[in-house]
């Protein structure tokens, strides 16, 4: 059985903390450097019900993409949201390790499982990591596909391989332009605009797209055919976990560790319900 300290050295490899941005918080967050490993669990978030699942399990170790904390903190009391996720770890000696910017634009990272989830080839990294000699690292994907689909195709793809939300897949532009092209970024992505643009691509698939940058980026695009699909941020960035937990896997037969590598199944996107419009479309109304 690896201890926990070899556990997070391997994790360390395939995501080194000081190639996340130096505003995140990643590494290990709760952990016992010699205590035993046997089983994992991955997740996107780490809050009360992943954490439950890893008890549940029987999990050593909770690997997950978003910070506990992201920043300081002067009390871990119970009584506090984070507080108790940290209290049922530690009572449960339960270890929380995080890998997040490191994570996205790690080779393979975040949105590379997010391609590979949509059947969409890698062409190269959106926003290449300039330390990256052989420029395969970096934020979001450009990416291509195998047969042009429209947009109203490409949608119906997301929502048919992301996990489901309440959510969906929003579109924005012309839902039958032709798709051959498409950058995506796991988790939030409105601030790659103008990678996006730059980039010459047919559609973005990303998450957290707000009202004034989605407004302007469309009516800035001219008579380019380039749509928008908005995601839930949860659901963009799941397919890493089992990309990640895949990684693991492969490495503990390596070594030999005979490691349990889970995947969570706990949906921690907080929008529960969806309710399409029934009203009146007010566009052909008379004045
Ligand atoms: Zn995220």
């Amino acid at each position: 059985m690896p201890r926990l300290s070899e556990v997070i050295a391997v994790l360390e490899t395939l995501w080194p903390a000081e190639r996340a941005e130096s505003w995140d918080a990643v590494g290990t967050v709760v952990g016992e450097p010699d205590q035993e490993v046997t089983r994992v669990l991955f997740a996107v978030d780490p809050v009360q019900e992943t954490v439950d699942e890893a008890v549940k399990l029987g999990a050593d170790l909770l690997v997950t993409h978003h910070p506990l904390y992201l920043r300081g903190t002067t009390t871990v009391a119970a009584s506090t949201f984070k507080g108790r996720v940290v209290h049922t770890l530690i009572k449960n000696d339960v270890a929380l390790h995080v890998a997040h910017t490191n994570a996205d634009t790690a080779d393979p990272g975040v949105s590379d499982a997010l391609a590979g989830a949509l059947d969409l080839r890698v062409v190269r990294p959106l926003v290449p990591d300039p330390t990256d000699p052989e420029g395969r690292r970096g934020l979001g994907r450009v990416c291509e596909l195998d047969h042009p689909l429209t947009v109203r195709e490409l949608a119906a793809r997301a929502a048919g391989r992301l996990p489901a939300t309440a959510q969906g897949i929003r579109v924005a532009g012309d839902p039958e332009a032709l798709v051959r092209t498409v950058a995506v970024s796991g988790g939030s992505g409105d601030s790659l605009f103008d990678q996006v643009r730059a980039a010459g691509v047919d559609a973005f698939l990303t998450a957290d797209l707000r009202h004034h940058p989605a407004s302007e980026f469309m009516a800035a695009r001219a008579h380019s055919p380039l749509a928008l699909l908005d995601a839930a941020h949860w659901a963009t960035e799941w397919p890493w976990c089992e990309l990640a937990a895949a990684q693991l896997d492969e490495i503990s037969d390596r070594h030999g560790w005979g490691l349990r590598v889970h995947v969570s199944k706990t949906v921690t996107d907080p929008w529960t319900a969806h309710a399409a419009s029934s009203a009146t479309d007010i566009s052909g109304a008379p004045n």
